[in-house]
């Protein structure tokens, strides 16, 4: 995608590392009076005054969490910043800068590195996030990104993953499986292109799976909204590898245990209608498809009343005593164990 030659391309080399930095960043607005200083000197300064800073970094390796064939570069960097703000935004904090850091083989041309850089930028301006700094060098294969967040929440504010109680409610933002799928839909597109390069893909039935894939978003707008609520929830997780595992991640770190209600898992009407498709089940996809971004998080049962009825909030669950388990209860009413299922272990099969 990167390497056609129909235009003119300019080298890495032609420009040398400072020249390739600074055309790459010249374009980035700073939002936040917290950076004195970006990119440019040895370290970058950040000032949170009496704020608890938080900070989140995520490494990303062609060929395995990311594939350039259907991937556009553009959303690639796009995608980079949202698994990490949704990080951030999931400690019910505000995030306010990042650094990109990425290797690059000489198969990728300035225009690729644009198309990149176009994505993080539209990412930082849409969320406010000032770029203020990073690292550049070459790798013999492939491309490398790691991309490190930093945010900011009041000490009143900051919300764990180890303080859920008995009788909370359980809530997860949004709906759930609709990137996996969207992954799925774009791999068969690619086999199909493999063996036909002229075909032509109608992705009309999927397009809200394919957005979700290649362009999530992190939810903000979320920690706006439970603030304006009045709610403090009282533990919260982001959802990147699925739902079972992050209730998971919740019951074991607070030493509780959980009914989760099948029937009320939110499910978009593309993962319904694609999942009969595919012959998946809905239930298997939205518990260990990974890469939504909601945030899932319990609130004690006096503030159920203030989130009732919020079209992107849905009571799946409740929590209960570590000692009764963590389950899901079935459309039949039956009790299942959870186990923990990665999106990984699911593209293993
Ligand atoms: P140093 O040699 O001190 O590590 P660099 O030459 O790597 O400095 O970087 C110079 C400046 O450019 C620093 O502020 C650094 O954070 C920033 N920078 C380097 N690479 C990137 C990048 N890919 N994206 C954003 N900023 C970068
Ligand atoms: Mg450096």
């Amino acid at each position: 995608m990167q390497e056609d030659r129909s235009q003119s391309r300019t080298s890495l080399a032609e420009l040398g590392e400072f020249g390739l930095i600074n055309h790459l960043t010249q374009n980035f607005k700073i939002h936040h009076s917290s950076t004195l200083k970006g990119v440019g000197d040895d370290a970058a300064v950040l000032d949170m005054k009496n704020k608890l800073i938080l900070v989140t970094t995520d490494l990303l390796i062609e060929g395995v969490h990311f594939d350039l064939s259907y991937m556009p570069l553009k959303h690639l960097g796009y995608k980079a910043v949202m698994a990490n703000l949704s990080d951030v935004y999931a400690m019910n904090g505000n995030a306010t800068q990042i650094t990109v850091s990425m290797a690059v083989s000489n198969r990728f041309n300035l225009e690729a590195l644009e198309e990149l850089y176009a994505g993080i930028r539209l990412a930082c301006k849409s969320y406010s996030i000032d770029l203020i700094g990073g690292d550049t060098t070459s790798s013999t294969k492939g491309m490398l990104i790691s991309i490190t967040a930093i945010g900011e929440v009041n000490k009143e504010d900051i919300v764990y993953r180890n303080t859920a109680k008995p009788y909370d409610l359980l809530v997860v933002t949004g709906d759930l499986g609709a990137a996996y799928l969207g992954l799925q839909v774009l791999e068969r597109e690619k086999q199909v292109f493999e063996v036909n390069p002229t075909s032509q893909p109608d992705l009309t039935n999927y397009t809200y799976l394919i957005e979700r894939q290649l362009k999530p978003e992190a939810r903000k707008d979320i920690i706006g909204l439970l603030k304006d609520l009045k709610v403090k929830p009282t533990s919260m997780i982001d959802i990147s590898d699925g739902l079972s595992s992050e209730i998971l991640h919740i019951c074991t770190q607070s030493k509780v245990g959980c009914d989760l209600y099948e029937d009320k898992i939110p499910l978009d009407p593309q993962v319904i209608s694609t999942c009969e498709e595919f012959e998946l089940n809905s239930t298997t996809i939205a518990l260990s498809g990974g890469e939504d971004y909601e945030l899932l998080f319990t609130i004690s049962q006096e503030d159920f009343s203030k989130i009732k009825g919020n079209p992107h909030l849905t009571v799946i669950g409740h929590i209960i005593e570590e000692s009764a388990g963590v389950n899901l209860v079935t459309r039949a009413n039956q009790k299942i164990q959870l186990t923990a299922q990665g999106w990984n272990a699911l593209l293993k099969k």
